[in-house]
């Protein structure tokens, strides 16, 4: 539906219309409708956004709409497992890691005290060499 621009005629449908895609601000998909209008009173054609009324809302549609829904939150859900998945195997690949870095810590720490306690003993054996008994309470 538009107004004629010269005769100012209410003309109901265009003679061809095209649509352009356009983004609502809730960020969901739709689309702006243009027409060529032929005004039947002074016979001007024009061109001018065709105000759609909105889509009736019909079993139909309701249905079809809760099917998008419904796909988009499967497909929602498919994503998140694959993702939880991916960030699981992950996961038991860093604690794999760590366990071994744990490992080698652990052996690292206890050759460490190997060496301190021949270190030790060491120490106190050249003490006892050198007459240093007394030291040994520390
Ligand atoms: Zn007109």
């Amino acid at each position: 539906m538009a107004k004629c621009p010269k005769c100012g005629t209410i003309v109901e449908t265009p003679i061809k219309e095209w649509s352009l895609p356009k983004k609502t601000k809730n960020g969901e998909k739709s689309k702006i409708v243009f027409g060529t209008f032929i005004c039947p009173n002074c016979s001007a054609q024009f061109r001018a956004t065709v105000e759609k009324p909105a889509e009736p809302t019909t079993i139909k549609s309701i249905v079809k709409n809760l099917k998008n829904i419904e796909g988009e939150f499967v497909n929602t859900l498919k994503n998140l497992r694959e993702k939880i998945q991916k960030l699981e195997g992950e996961r038991s690949n860093l604690l794999l890691e760590i366990e071994e870095l744990k490992k080698m810590a652990e052996s690292k720490a206890n050759a460490l005290e190997n060496e301190i306690t021949m270190l030790r003993d060491e120490v106190k054996s050249l003490k006892e060499l050198l007459g240093y008994e007394e030291d040994e309470k520390e």
